[in-house]
């Protein structure tokens, strides 16, 4: 079997990949939406790769694995490699987490993000619901109690739309140096180290103590923090919050579109606090976590399949995350359908220091029509129930998804 061609769309909010091959067995993958920004240009990739066999993963990947970075440039590297695995499963008759070692859990726990609109309104649950614990302990409860998601995390600190707000468009002493972008950038959600005033430290302890107090400790309860904070500030933050209900503090330094990792800086906060710290969703490739492993720099790891070089790299991650004594939770939270059967897929193999994977919701919600394969009563009480299907486990409805092509992308099934 040979690649005959690499195709992309925008469908809805996501690019999506296609692996076209001279067999007539297609691979396809999601992209996360919000990178629509970059062009959706993939002449680079396919000329790298027209003519390898697809189910020789590992050989069309060490072709291309130069032309990715740090998130978002390592999403056409990551999305292809989970597009070859999708072919390789099909053509030997198998889901992909048989190739990825089998499975060890029927089903995976998977953790839902307050702000993915499950309960609120995007915007709604962004900005009003900002820094009042009881509105937002409120709305984790109806999540749990509507879902059955047993770990909730909410935006905190640089990452909470009402905390920038303060911080960078009201009030000029409630951090000293956030450095507001005028206009703003594609992601600014990044406090670049800034200096928190006591208020503000002081407010966002408050914000966690009183969300935990109110839900209880039957739901774990994560915090997205950034990036953003210093080093000092993040430490004092951690251990104000560590008799509280916790889960982990995700991204208290670098994180989210950071170009770097920090390490250091993280194995400073983490050797000193007894609350759970959380990073990876920006790293591309297992080198460049070495050094936040081999530090025991953080407690728990996030990486993105589709950033860190796919579903097997997640993989070879997460088992040097093990042999470490160091937890993984990968991200995943914008990446459709597909994204979410590739999370399943992989996760299913993972060892013990699995915790959840960030569930990846269709969006806008009319991709449950354009997909085949997905059973009914997939997701159960916060958890996905692994199914069998050859590849990743679903695919197009291509007469009904054809529906939602641009104009420029009319050939992507063709
Ligand atoms: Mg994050």
């Amino acid at each position: 079997m040979r690649i005959t061609d690499l195709k992309s769309a925008v469908i809805g909010r996501n690019i999506c990949l296609r692996i076209v091959t001279d067999k007539g067995v297609d691979g396809y993958s999601q992209i996360e939406s919000f990178k629509e920004f970059l062009s959706v240009n993939n002449d680079m990739y396919k000329k790298e790769i027209i003519g390898c066999d697809p189910t020789d993963v590992e050989d069309v990947m060490r072709r291309i694995r130069r032309l990715g970075a740090f998130k978002p440039w390592g999403k056409y590297v990551s999305s292809i490699e989970t597009a070859l695995w999708d072919i390789a499963g099909k053509e030997a008759g198998v889901p992909v987490y048989k190739l990825l070692g089998g499975k060890v859990r029927s089903k995976v726990r998977v953790y839902c993000t307050q702000y993915t609109g499950l309960t609120l309104p995007h915007e709604e649950a962004l900005l009003h619901y900002g820094l009042d614990p009881q509105i937002r302990a409120e709305n984790i409860l109806a999540i749990h109690e509507q879902t059955g998601f047993t770990i909730v995390k909410s935006p905190l600190g640089f990452h909470n739309l009402s905390f920038r707000a303060l911080a960078e468009d009201v009030d000029d002493s409630y951090a000293y140096n956030s450095h507001p972008l005028d206009p703003p950038v594609h992601y600014p959600e990044n406090g670049n180290g800034s200096l928190l005033s006591r208020r503000a430290m002081d407010d966002l302890i408050r914000y966690v103590r009183g969300i935990g107090e109110i839900v209880g400790n039957s739901i774990g309860l994560a915090y997205d923090c950034g990036p953003g904070m210093t080093v000092p500030d993040a430490l004092r933050f951690a251990k104000g919050v560590e008799d509280s209900n916790v889960l982990w503090l995700e991204d208290l330094v670098t994180g989210n579109y950071s170009p770097y990792t920090m390490a250091q800086a993280y194995r400073d906060i983490t050797w000193n606090t007894a609350t759970n710290t959380h990073t990876g969703e920006q790293i591309y490739l297992r080198q460049n976590y070495r050094e936040l492993i081999e530090n025991r720099a953080v407690n728990v790891i996030g990486p993105d399949p589709a950033d860190c070089g796919g579903i097997a790299e997640l993989k070879r991650i997460a088992e040097y995350a093990d042999i470490h004594g160091i937890l993984i939770a990968p991200h995943g939270v914008f990446h459709g359908v597909f994204g979410m059967a590739a999370l399943m897929q992989v996760c299913c193999t993972l060892g013990n220091n699995f915790i959840a994977f960030e569930y990846p919701q269709a969006d806008p919600p009319w991709w449950y029509d354009i997909v085949t394969g997905l059973p009914d009563g997939f997701f159960e009480k916060g958890f996905v129930k692994v199914w069998d299907r050859p590849g990743i486990g679903i695919e197009f409805d291509i007469p009904k998804a054809e529906k939602y092509l641009r104009p420029e992308d009319r050939d992507f099934f063709r």
